[in-house]
């Protein structure tokens, strides 16, 4: 099979693209590197034994002659290109919509034209500020105003879902929607304001471990790799055409937690840090204060349960970034 994954040279597409690649299926990417790194693919493409079916093309989603020519390669296309992480959706939030919004309204209209199953990558953020768990996919969504950033990642990702659904129901494309939670491993970068790679990263560094607010937000973690194996269930399932589907881990921690958790896994001399909000984000931001995903859904149609729980994760992100450190 030839499988298309927008925003493969990601943190998720790059773990995806080797998972391909090492069932024997060939993978053609296309990322922009906004957020992306050549670094996340190049060790696949110069293994000897994966190399030779990974084709990487550094362009965006909006070049529609080679969007066209790839989508029309591929036999399935993995929808992953998106501006993600909250610091980078407030540093660029017209640019963030824009690849957001009318990204995947093309990727959408080239995979009908060639009539290609795809699987969009949400967010857990279309859920906004609930507070009560877990969020099954039939919940009301609850936003803040449109004067706080955050929550235009949440309303474009929300629009992406309703095209797709749109595609699927006017011209029968086969779309998949997965709503994915805080997802971490290895290749992730805290660049973007994501949690783990930053405090892992402070940790090593015996540096103050930076958590926002009081520290009680709480989140799940999934690990990259668990949650590589339920999108590709996802994509392998006729039922889940149509569907939306939340994807994440059920080991719910304060993020004060995690960071003293991260302290004792190090054994750093580092101290934990409690910096307002207003200090940590541009002005008008607004924290999800808690996110629990019901995984009933995707459980009970392709089985899917995470298997590495948050220790193992934790040790797999230190130990990926002493390595990367050294
Ligand atoms: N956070 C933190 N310190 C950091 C980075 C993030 O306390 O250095 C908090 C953030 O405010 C949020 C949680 O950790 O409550 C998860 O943040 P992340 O950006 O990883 O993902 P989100 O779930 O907010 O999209």
């Amino acid at each position: 099979m030839r499988v298309l994954i927008t925003g493969g040279a990601g943190f998720i597409g790059s773990h995806l693209a080797e998972a391909y690649l090492e069932q024997g299926h060939e993978v053609y990417i296309i990322d922009d590197l906004s957020t992306g790194s050549l670094a996340n693919v190049t060790p696949l493409q110069n293994d000897a034994r994966l190399g030779h079916r990974l084709f990487v093309h550094t362009d965006t989603i909006l070049n529609q002659d080679l969007m066209l020519e790839l989508a029309g390669t591929c036999d399935v296309v993995f929808h992953l290109a998106a501006a993600v992480g909250v610091h980078y959706i407030l540093e660029n939030p017209l640019k963030s919509i824009k690849i957001n919004v009318e990204g995947t309204e093309k990727v959408l209209e080239i995979c009908a034209k060639f009539k290609k199953r795809v699987l969009i990558t949400s967010s857990s953020e279309v859920y906004g500020k609930h507070l009560h768990a877990p969020l099954v996919e039939t919940d009301n969504i609850i936003y803040g105003p449109s004067s706080k950033f955050r929550w235009s990642y949440a309303a474009s990702k929300l629009m992406d879902e309703f095209t797709a659904l749109a595609y699927f129901r006017t011209k029968g494309l086969e779309t998949i929607i997965a709503r994915l939670f805080n997802t971490v491993g290895p290749r992730q970068t805290g660049a973007y304001g994501m949690v783990i790679p930053r405090l892992v990263s402070q940790a090593l560094g015996n540096e103050p471990l930076t958590v926002y607010g009081d520290g009680m937000q709480t989140r799940t973690f999934t690990y990259v790799k668990d949650v590589v194996a339920g999108l590709m269930a996802l994509m392998a399932c006729d039922d889940a055409v149509g569907e939306v589907f939340n994807i994440g881990g059920t080991e719910e921690i304060t993020i004060l937690d995690l960071a003293r958790k991260i302290i004792a896994r190090t054994g750093s001399a580092s101290t934990v840090a409690m910096i307002p909000y207003e200090e940590a984000y541009a002005k008008d931001f607004e924290d999800m204060l808690r996110r629990v995903p019901s995984i009933e859904k995707i459980r009970s149609l392709v089985g899917f349960a995470p298997v590495t729980d948050l220790d193992t994760i934790l040790s797999r992100v230190i130990d990926y970034q002493r390595l990367t450190m050294a």
